[in-house]
């Protein structure tokens, strides 16, 4: 006799294809945000396939678009990816007592890293949808140089008009040696960022950067790019920092690497 509750746990597994040994347990997945296991995260936009033709073309490196979101708490493969990462690395256990500028902030992060104590924790974004979030343009911050220890800006530079604008006020709001996560989508198998301003529709974005609202695509100069204006790139792979987390398990990309930039020396 199967009791209810094994019986939707089978009925579960059969939508995933069967890819879930209900009885074993092999093959379940575990968000790293929300800590429960799940059967298969769920792709965005028709997943890896309907990802713009030139983005195909080029290996763009971004989201894991086949298995993006947590079915139960909506978590993005980015923010469990971050999560591991600032987890694994012990990164996160220097977070208390120190400034943390959070732009963009995804509503599975805010409330962990505030769990981390921050002595303060500014969530900030250019449109804010909640009234918590500070409005604020990354091109122009209203901050003394070197008020924070740690800024966290993931998949935001993409969106970003001037990038040069933004980056320096990166370096500039840090303290030397603080360090930022900037996490952008970008594709090694191209030389030179692109981007173009006269670009402005939504369907030529879509096409050229891989997102309506994406200004630009980066390519293997992304850490030069970003790291002009006082800042060191210390990019690392996921093998290198997350050896013994499986990315299928994680549901997080194992092409993405983690962006940390630190605020160099001021010469
Ligand atoms: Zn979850």
């Amino acid at each position: 006799m199967i009791n209810k509750a094994k019986q939707l746990q089978l009925s579960a597994a059969a939508l995933v294809g069967g890819a879930v040994d209900v009885l074993s347990g092999r093959g379940w997945r575990y968000c790293a945000c929300c800590r429960r296991r799940v059967l298969a995260f769920l792709p965005w936009r028709g997943g890896s396939a309907a990802a713009p033709p030139l983005m195909q073309a080029l290996d763009m490196i971004g989201s894991d678009l086949d298995h993006f979101a947590c079915p139960l708490c909506g978590s993005t493969d980015r923010e469990r990816h971050l999560r591991l990462y600032l987890e694994e690395t012990g990164m996160a256990a220097t977070f208390a007592g120190k400034r943390v500028l959070h732009f963009a902030p995804e509503r599975r992060l805010t409330p962990w890293i505030a769990s981390l104590l921050p002595s303060e924790h500014l969530l900030a974004d250019l449109y804010p949808e909640d009234v918590a979030v500070r409005r604020l343009d990354l091109e122009q911050m209203p901050f003394p140089d070197g008020y924070f220890d740690v800024v966290i800006a993931n998949h935001v530079l993409e969106h970003v008009a001037h990038l040069d604008l933004a980056v320096m006020q990166i370096a500039r709001v840090l303290k030397v040696d603080g360090w930022a996560i900037l996490q952008v989508p970008w594709a090694r198998t191209l030389a030179t960022t692109i981007e173009d301003p006269s670009v402005t529709s939504s369907a030529a974005r879509r096409e050229l950067y891989g997102q309506e609202d994406h200004v630009r695509l980066f390519g293997a100069d992304v850490f030069e790019r970003i790291g002009r204006f006082g800042l060191s790139a210390e990019p690392v792979s996921h093998s290198e920092a997350l050896a013994s987390i499986s990315p299928v398990s994680a549901g997080v990309n194992v092409q993405e690497p983690f962006m940390r930039f630190r605020r160099r020396q001021q010469s």
